[in-house]
Order: structure tokens, then C-alpha cells, then sequence
């Protein structure tokens, strides 16, 4: 029945309902899940051949309703009535059909064919419900696939089912949901106004999808057919009628009838047999009555929090020195064979310093994602979201900008498209404001070295009081931003959907870990390659400089001498060194910009290890790498980069700096994520402007109120 044996598929659901492990599934791919409403962000699509047929599958982004007010249900609906799939796989959870089945009765609305996937059969058996799956299948005029997406059970049946639909003859019959006599009236009506205003060219079903989305009230489609005034001026007195007649919104007129059609389904399909054995739900209640209790919950959360910085911390250290002694072997290597010139110095003190004073921090990132996957996937994530809430709560916040915040751990570029999900305007503005206060994962590295470098055995306990400020300083942000300048947010009352807990599946930790560590090694690849070429040429040029004494001579006279005094020597080296670095473009730029720093004591290394970071957060420990290395040669007992870092500033002023590192000027990529999301320079701009502010006062006070109480 369709031409040219090609198909194109949806799968269409609820957040958090398994579309994208079944997408997954029937994929072959690894795109990520989590234990989470609202991972899908965006619309992802993978064409791929079955049996003779081409199949383009594509993963909607889960809703609850087809409504227009969110991003991610204009998105999906956009998609299925602009792009008309010819089948839509509609994903249920089926331990939770009732709320499941609204979005259902609206999709039969569109008139598209579909097949109902029960996915989730693992935990309906555990909730002990029986489901009549003929008349369920006969009700909704859909064929139903039961399906567990975490084992692959159901997927090839789904395969056939899919397979059925495409060689089938004829199209399958749709059914039609029916609402009270009054508002069947007035959707005719509405329906022969606009036959008669598109001269019988629309097909009846699409004219009663357009019909009722009028009398809905639906912003979209009003808009869309704006021109018609007077079918937009009939389709108010049919909905005043409405209105008047049964004294309720029409809106709220045909939810009921959806409603009742889910009810009547359910009815008639479903028992729940509440003597089964284990209750997830209830054993997930005993779970929660712990992890989210009034008093214990905030300590728990940060206990556990604690554990896993610490983890990385102490767990990294080990791979770590591994690395580090593979590229001291490189780099030892390199410097027996290969002839001495300027190249030799690039790639040594170069890309090799900047490569590996970068790559060793791979253990540790990979070790953070690890928590973070386990803690995505059995749903914890989520609870701590709750618990900030709660306290936000008290102030006036709401949480529904948490979820996003979660993601900025990783990357805060993705995390701001996941505002999106966020229905109002301005509690978007705030959330994407606040977003780069969260610290993504380029900046760990920066973190660990330095606490490494100063805290000794407490480094993982500093390295948490860091993302602590992290979290503190974004929350303070919001709360600031949508009480004095971001006017009138924090309308949308919102209720966190609480997942029930899972054990979370290797594969999707795995392709979390190796997503992020994969991310990682791209960086180090390029970004960190060509920073440290540059840094390094930029600290070697111009060579010409004129050198305040003749070193060199005064070196060989040293060396001529019948007793050599190899002190003094190294000393006038070290020193030639120091003055040809100052005079070099790199010496003279951190010249200018150090007056800037100078109140937080930062040395005009540490401050142009702060400038490269603009482009990308990851630079920074590179730049370090690169300007530290160049000592190394001539110092007989090299120093590695934590130690020379060690030596270079006092703990108060590394505190200061790892708290500017934090909050300043978020990275090119995000600034332009910033401004594509935003559609605004002013608040790009203001993020840019208000990132750096606090950086600097907050900055500023560590170093200052460090300073008279050490
Ligand atoms: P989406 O938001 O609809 O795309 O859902 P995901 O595919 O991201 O899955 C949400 C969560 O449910 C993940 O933790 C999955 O591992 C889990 N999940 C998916 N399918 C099943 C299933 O059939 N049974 C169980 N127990 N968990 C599942
Ligand atoms: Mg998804």
C-alpha cells in the first residue's frame, strides 16, 4: 500500500516511556537514554533497510499532549502534520496507561496509523496488571505490541508488525473518537465552513482534526488560518455557544470527552491485580520515603554527591599517574633522537605539554560520568532535582529549570537546548542565563589539578566544595534574575515527575561514558592541539628580543672556568629563560592584561591561562602545560605541571582563581548556543557582562577575606 517500498516512521510518546531504547532497539544505535522525562530533545532520525524495505524511524521528542505550548509539542506535532509519517509507533508505558492513553486519544485525532507498543511489560507484570489485549487492540483500532526495550522482547514482533502494516493491501480502518452531541454538532458545522472554504479539496478527517483544534482555541492552527476571519469568527460562536450551554471552556469540553474514551478503554481492558507479588512503585515509595525525607534526604544527597567527587578524585589517581608516565616516555624519547631545533622544542614543550598535561584528566572524566549515568539511570538524578526544589521552593523557584541544569554537568551547550522543554519565555531567559554557572566538564580538569595541586588528601572534598559553589552561585543567580531583572518569571506551576527507581542497563552506562570520554579526546585532538601550537609560538617569538645581558657569554666564560659551578650556570639559564619569555608576545600580552588580575594576585601566567579560556574551558590547564614546560629543560629536577603550580601561587589565590574559572564568560560555543536560543544579543551580551562581573567580585572577596584571615 505504500509506493516504492519506503516507510517513514514516528514513535511518538510520553517523556521517559522507552521511545528512544525502542528506537534504539530497532536501530541497531546507541543514541543516550536516561532515567528522565525529557532526554529526547529534539528530533532524531536514522534511515535503515529491512527486509527489501527502506525504513526512515524517526524519535520524537516525548509529550503529554499535542497541544503547541512547549517547544518539544510543537516540534512533534509540526513533524507528524507537516511531514505526515505513514505510521506512528505509539510508545506506552504500560504499568501507567491511563495518563499514557490522553496523548493517544488526541493522536487519533490526526487520522495517521499506528500501532500501540506496550512497552515497559516487565514493570506492568510486577504491577500486576492484566490487560484484554484483543479488545484493547479492537478499541483503539490499532494492532498492540507488548514490548521490554531494556532486553529486546517484542522488538521482532513489533519488526512484523511494522512489516504487516507496510505490505498490507488496504489502508487500516481508523477509528474515530466520538464526543457528546453538542460538540459533534458544532465540530460539523465547523467542518462544512471549512470544506466549503477549501472547495471540498480537504479529506474529511483532516477537516475534523482542523475543526477541533479551532474550537480548542489552539493558538497554532487559529494563527494558521488567521486569513479566514469568518471561519475564525463562526468558530467563536460555536465555541461561546459551547461555552454558554455547559458553562465550561471548550477546551476542557473535549478533554473530558478524551477522558472518557480512556476510561471506557480501560474499563473494559485493563485489571490490575493488586495481590501480585514485589510492587515496584511500592518498593520505589519505601525507596523514596528514605532519599527524599524532610530532614535526611539534603544530607543523603549530598553524602552521595561527596562520594562521587571524592571517587573521582581518588579512583583517577591511579590511571592518571599511568598517562602521565606514558607521556614523560614520549616525551623523554622524543627528546633522545630527535636533533635539536625548533621543531623538536614545538612538539615537546608544545603540543606534547599541552596534549598531555590534558589527556591525563581522562580517567577522571570518564570515572564522574560513570556516577552520573548510574545516578541518571535509576532515577536519582531526578530526586536530587526535587530536593533543590524544595528549598527553592521557599523562595519563590520552581524546578522545572533543574533538568536542564543536570545536562550542564556534562556540556552546558546541550543543556541550554534543553530549555526548551520550559513552557515560559522568561523562566527560559533564566535558566539559560544560569546555565553556564554549572560546571561542564571541560572546566573538571582545571578543578582537579588545582585541588590536587593544593589540598592534598582533601582534594576530592575541595573538588565537591567547588561544584557545590557551582550549584550555590546558579541557584543565587536565578533566584537574583528572575526577582530583579528578568521580570515576571516563575509562572508555571510545576510538578517533577518521579520515575520509578531502575537498575540502570551497562550499555546505557557505557555509551554515556564513552560519549563523554570520546567528547573529550575530540577536544584534546583539535582544539587543545592547535591552542597549544599557538601559546607555544606566541611565547617563543619574536626571537630576535634584546636581552637586558649577554647570557650566553657569560654562560661559556662559567663554563670555561677550571672548577664549573653548575649553580650558577642553571641560575643564568633559568633566568636568560625568564626575561626571553617576558619579552616574548606571549610575556608582553600577559603584561597588559595582568593589571586586571593583579587584585586577586593572579600572576600573568594565571592570567593568560584565563584569556585562552575564552575560546574553550579545556585550554586553560594546556596553557599551563605549555608555559610551565619551557622551565623544565633547564632545571635538572623537572617539576611536573601539579607542582609547578604548587609553587607558583598561595592556596587563597587558587581558591580565587578556580571560583573565576568557574563563573567566568562561558565558552564560544555556548555564547553562540546563547544567542541562537535566545534570538537576543542583549542577553547574550548580559550573560557575557554578568558572568564576568561575578567572577571578578566573587573572586575578588576570596582573595581579599582569604588574605586577612591567613
Ligand atoms: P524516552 O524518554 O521515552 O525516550 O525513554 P528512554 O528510552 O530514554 O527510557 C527511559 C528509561 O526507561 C531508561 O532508564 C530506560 O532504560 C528505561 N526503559 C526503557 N524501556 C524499558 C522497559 O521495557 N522496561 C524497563 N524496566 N525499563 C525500560
Ligand atoms: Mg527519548
Amino acid at each position: 500500500m505504500v509506493d516504492e517500498k519506503r516507510i517513514t516512521i514516528a514513535l511518538l510518546g510520553n517523556p521517559n516511556t522507552g521511545s528512544t531504547s525502542i528506537f534504539n532497539k530497532l536501530t541497531g544505535l546507541h543514541s543516550s537514554v536516561g532515567n528522565y522525562p525529557r532526554v529526547t530533545v529534539g528530533i532524531r532520525k536514522h534511515t535503515f533497510e529491512y527486509q527489501g524495505w527502506e525504513i526512515q524511524l524517526v524519535d520524537l521528542p516525548g509529550i503529554y499532549s499535542l497541544s503547541c505550548r512547549t517547544d518539544e509539542e510543537r516540534e512533534s506535532r509540526n513533524f507528524l502534520y507537516h511531514e505526515s509519517p505513514d505510521l506512528i509507533l505509539n510508545v506506552l508505558d504500560m504499568s501507567n496507561l491511563e495518563r499514557n492513553l490522553l496523548l493517544t486519544s488526541q493522536l487519533i485525532e490526526m487520522s495517521i496509523p499506528r500501532i500501540s507498543v506496550l512497552n515497559m511489560v516487565d514493570e506492568a507484570e510486577n504491577k500486576g496488571v492484566e490487560l484484554d489485549e484483543e479488545s484493547f487492540a479492537y478499541l483503539l483500532g490499532t494492532p498492540v505490541v507488548e514490548t521490554n526495550a531494556r532486553d529486546g522482547k517484542g522488538i521482532e514482533a513489533l519488526f512484523n508488525a511494522i512489516m504487516a502494516f507496510a505490505e498490507a493491501e488496504t489502508q487500516p480502518n481508523l477509528i474515530k473518537l466520538n464526543y457528546d452531541s453538542h460538540l459533534e454538532e458544532a465540530i460539523e458545522r465547523t467542518q462544512d465552513h471549512i470544506a466549503r472554504l477549501h472547495n471540498n479539496q480537504m479529506s474529511v478527517e483532516h477537516s475534523r482534526w482542523l475543526a477541533i483544534k479551532l474550537l480548542e482555541n489552539d493558538e497554532t492552527v487559529i494563527k494558521e488560518e488567521g486569513d479566514h476571519t469568518d471561519l475564525i469568527a463562526a468558530v467563536a460562536v460555536e465555541r461561546d455557544e459551547l461555552e454558554r450551554g455547559h458553562s465550561e471552556d471548550a477546551g476542557m469540553l473535549l478533554n473530558n470527552g478524551r477522558y472518557g474514551f480512556v476510561n471506557g478503554l480501560l474499563q473494559e481492558t485493563l485489571k490490575i491485580n493488586s495481590s501480585s507479588s514485589i510492587n515496584r512503585i511500592d518498593s520505589t515509595r519505601v525507596i523514596d520515603a528514605f532519599l527524599l525525607h524532610k530532614w535526611f534526604g539534603m544530607p543523603i544527597f549530598l553524602f552521595i554527591m561527596w562520594v562521587m567527587f571524592e571517587s573521582t578524585f581518588t579512583l583517577g589517581a591511579y590511571p592518571m599517574d599511568w598517562i602521565d608516565a606514558g607521556v614523560v616516555l614520549v616525551s623523554d624519547t622524543l627528546n633522545n633522537i630527535m636533533p635539536e631545533n625548533m621543531f623538536k622544542d614545538l612538539l615537546i614543550n608544545g603540543v606534547l605539554a599541552g596534549v598531555g598535561g590534558t589527556i591525563i584528566f581522562l580517567p577522571n572524566i570518564v570515572i564522574l560520568f560513570f556516577f552520573i549515568a548510574v545516578f541518571n539511570d535509576t532515577g536519582y538524578m531526578v530526586r536530587g532535582a526535587v530536593l533543590v526544589d524544595r528549598i527553592m521552593h521557599k523562595f519563590g523557584l520552581h524546578g522545572k529549570a533543574f533538568i536542564p541544569m543536570l545536562t550542564g554537568f556534562g556540556c552546558n551547550v546541550p543543556a541550554i537546548m534543553a530549555t526548551r522543554t520550559i513552557e515560559h519565555r522568561r523562566d527560559r531567559l533564566v535558566a539559560i542565563l544560569v546555565n553556564p554557572f554549572i560546571s561542564c566538564s571541560a572546566r573538571l580538569p582545571v578543578f582537579i589539578l588545582f585541588t590536587g595541586a593544593f589540598f592534598g588528601e582533601s582534594a576530592g572534598t575541595a573538588l565537591f566544595g567547588i561544584y557545590m559553589v557551582s550549584i550555590v552561585v546558579a541557584l543565587g543567580a536565578a533566584l537574583f534574575l528572575s526577582k530583579a531583572v528578568v521580570k515576571g518569571a516563575n509562572t508555571s506551576p510545576f510538578l517533577m515527575e518521579l520515575p520509578p527507581y531502575r537498575v540502570p542497563t551497562l550499555q546505557s552506562v557505557s555509551t554515556h561514558m564513552s560519549s563523554n570520554a570520546s567528547e573529550f579526546l575530540r577536544k584534546v585532538g583539535g582544539i587543545i592541539v592547535v591552542g597549544s601550537i599557538v601559546i607555544w609560538f606566541l611565547q617563543t617569538f619574536p626571537l630576535d628580543v634584546e636581552l637586558s645581558k649577554d647570557y650566553q657569554q657569560e654562560i661559556s666564560v662559567l663554563e670555561e672556568k677550571p672548577q664549573v659551578n653548575q649553580e650558577m650556570i642553571t641560575h643564568l639559564k633559568l633566568e636568560m629563560q625568564q626575561e626571553m619569555q617576558h619579552k616574548s608576545y606571549l610575556g608582553q600580552i600577559g603584561e597588559f592584561v595582568q593589571p586586571i588580575f593583579s587584585p586577586m594576585n593572579f600572576d600573568s601566567n594565571t592570567s593568560i591561562a584565563l584569556l585562552t579560556g575564552v575560546v574553550a574551558k579545556e585550554i586553560v590547564v594546556a596553557t599551563f602545560g605549555v608555559l610551565y614546560a619551557q622551565g623544565d629543560e633547564v632545571d635538572e629536577n623537572t617539576l611536573s605541571l601539579r607542582e609547578s603550580i604548587a609553587g607558583s601561587m598561595s592556596v587563597v589565590t587558587a581558591v580565587s582563581f578556580m571560583i573565576f574559572t568557574l563563573l567566568y564568560i562561558p565558552c564560544m560555543s555556548t555564547i553562540a548556543i546563547m544567542y541562537r536560543e535566545t534570538q537576543s544579543l542583549k542577553w547574550t551580551g548580559f550573560s557575557i557582562g554578568f558572568s564576568i562581573a561575578l567572577a571578578y567580585v566573587l573572586a575578588f572577596a576570596v582573595s581579599f577575606f582569604g588574605g586577612i584571615f591567613t
